[in-house]
């Protein structure tokens, strides 16, 4: 376990057992006592269910773990800081849709009435049908860019009782929000989206800053308050967000970036806006080397107390200074929720020794001998250098150099030699694995984002050899050869004989990866069209080979079950009096088209 720096990156979920195998620990809470979970014995246990390789291990006693954790960091910062208002999260569907997760943390997270971040329209169904059986105070925060569809499938949200804020992203959204509004007779509780100066500097950073994706300078939030004060919905506006990245390094960064923002929260107060709340987006990291060094994308130099406490007190300190009342604080944590609770398990099926293409140390050995010769031959031609010194000067300068770079000559192939030597006791073996590392863990392949990888049994037994692993795809980049800390290959155990079976994890890897490839934000692959000329005249016809998937194709994907969703929400409208054949029409016009945007072609 040592070798793998468990210590650090899995502290305080994952250690090694007396019996070498990675042991899971669940924190005890009043109704349940603390407990040790083997993870071999229980990856055997879902093979018994005749359930084959790659396998990803939930394991949600520790997802209820890191949920508590966050929320206990924040009342602490809010006490001890003498904080006025409480911390109310929200989990960004995008980091993991997949039902059971979202499910989990909304059913935790009840007890702090903790909410649902969406950034896309099959993520706003997902989280309007999982908030059924959350908190009524939850917060159902809209991101991402909207159209008329996104807008008012938001306020139905809104109508039957989901405390849903749209949030602001473009000056152009205030359009759509007042006609669908209107449109609708539904007023909105709305936010805005600020694009700090503060920057996130490392690899997640780029939608941060002046030129950043999303989000409105400061001058365009004050002139989309305006517009609303205009309008007469100024009220409306109850929220500021931001987010600069995941994945920030420092908590100095931190702490600049909600000073900044509370500055602007201040402002819109000034203003008139009601506002009471400061959303802090994600960027609450992972350190996935365990080093604390935040010195690389793998780690960040803070743990959830020193996050938390950097923030509180930034917040406290520009709203004091501009004697304004201190707003509640969310955040979108993401990565920091998930990442931990789930584990993926593959077998390695062969380790093939991988061919070294340099000489080797049986060819070395007979050209030291050849230089070397004979030892007496050697001695003599020495003996005749040093004599012919006191006769002829120029013959003896000339043997001298001979002589040198002999010894020269000797002196490298010996240190060859030896450092060939040395690695022949583990020379890099390639492990074979039931593994897609694109489908997988894509963020290895797309952003060369390290996990914390190794064994999760034999960790009392020296691991004597290097290994890279190789997937089972015929992708050239389904290899995995770095590691933390840079290595090219990790310390693994020789495969045994027997067949006893090698199982290797992929820790920390609970967030993003299920969630990404085509499958980010739910949404989906495109439409496929042939376009086919018609000959002679230039002419030609475009015909659709494969409509792109709709929104209810994209859900299933993430296991959920998109008639059973269409039902919970009917019913919830109904109860609430709002099921009208317009909203009807909008929730299921959302399910039933691809979950893009509309625009004018
Ligand atoms: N909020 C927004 C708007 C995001 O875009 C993201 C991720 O990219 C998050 C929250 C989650 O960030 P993290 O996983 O760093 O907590």
């Amino acid at each position: 376990g040592y070798l793998y720096n468990i210590a650090g990156w899995g502290d305080p979920y994952f250690t090694v057992d007396s019996s070498g195998n990675v042991s899971v620990k669940i924190h005890g809470v009043e109704t349940k006592p603390e407990q040790e979970i083997d993870l071999l014995a229980a990856v055997k246990k879902a093979t018994e269910k005749n359930l084959q390789f790659p396998l990803i291990l939930r394991f949600p006693d520790v997802l209820k773990h890191r949920l508590d954790s966050l929320n206990t960091a924040f009342a602490n910062a809010i006490k001890y800081t003498g904080y006025t208002s409480h911390y109310q999260g929200v989990f960004p569907v995008k980091v993991n849709q997949n039902k059971h997760v979202v499910d989990d943390l909304v059913g935790f997270g009840k007890v702090y009435n903790f909410g649902l971040e969406a950034g896309s329209k099959p993520e706003l169904l997902l989280a309007m049908n999982s908030l059924i059986n959350g908190s009524p105070k939850a917060y159902l925060v809209c991101n991402g860019y909207k159209d008329m569809d996104y807008v008012s499938l938001a306020l139905v949200a809104r109508s039957i009782n989901f405390n849903t804020i749209i949030v602001l992203e473009l000056e152009e959204e205030v359009d759509t929000v007042v006609r669908a509004s209107r449109e609708l007779g539904v007023r909105p509780i709305l936010g805005i989206r600020a694009r700090l100066l503060t920057t996130n500097p490392g690899h997640f950073g780029s939608t941060s800053g002046k030129h950043g994706k999303f989000g409105l300078l400061e001058a365009q939030i004050y002139a989309v308050a305006e517009k609303l004060k205009q309008l007469g919905m100024l009220d409306c506006l109850k929220l500021l967000h931001f987010h600069i990245g995941s994945q920030i390094p420092t908590t100095s960064i931190i702490s600049s970036a909600v000073r900044e923002a509370t500055g602007y929260y201040c402002h819109l107060v000034k203003m008139g806006a009601p506002m009471g709340t400061l959303d802090i987006g994600g960027g609450l990291g992972i350190d996935y080397d365990g080093t604390r060094s935040g010195s690389s994308d793998m780690s960040v130099a803070y743990g959830l107390e020193e996050y938390a406490s950097a923030v509180v007190q930034a917040a406290k300190l520009v709203c004091n200074q501009n004697g304004v009342a201190h707003p509640v604080l969310c955040s979108e944590s993401g990565r920091a929720l998930v990442s931990h609770h789930s584990i993926l398990i593959y077998d390695a099926l062969v380790a093939v020794e991988e061919p070294s293409d340099s000489v080797t140390s049986d060819e070395l050995i007979s050209r030291l001998d050849e230089l070397v010769g004979n030892p007496t031959t050697l001695h003599a031609n020495i003996k005749s250098a040093v004599q012919s010194e006191d006769g002829n000067n120029n013959a003896s300068l000339a043997h001298a150099d001979q002589l040198n770079k002999h010894g020269i000559e000797i002196f490298k192939l010996s240190r060859r030699l030896a450092k060939q030597l040395e690695a022949a006791g583990d020379s890099t073996y390639a492990y074979h694995a039931n593994l897609s590392v694109f489908s997988l863990t894509p963020d290895f392949w797309g952003i060369k984002q390290l996990f914390p990888i190794l064994p999760i049994h034999r960790l009392n037994e020296e691991p004597k050899q290097k290994g890279t692993l190789i997937d089972l795809t015929c992708d050239s980049d389904g290899k995995i050869d770095k590691f933390i800390g840079g290595a090219q290959t990790l310390p693994l155990h020789a495969l045994e004989q027997n067949g006893g079976g090698y199982y290797i994890g992929t820790f920390l890897a609970g967030a993003y990866q299920e969630a990404l490839g085509s499958k980010h934000n739910l949404f989906g692959g495109p439409n496929l069209v042939r376009v086919e000329s018609a000959g002679g005249f230039g002419g030609f016809r475009v015909v659709v080979v494969g409509a792109g998937p709709t929104a209810a194709d994209q859900l299933k994907v993430m296991h959920h079950d998109p008639d059973e969703m269409m039902q919970a929400i009917a019913k919830r409208a109904e109860a609430a009096g709002h099921w009208t054949p317009t909203e009807q029409k909008i929730v299921k016009s959302v399910f039933y088209t691809m979950p893009y945007l509309f625009g004018e072609a």
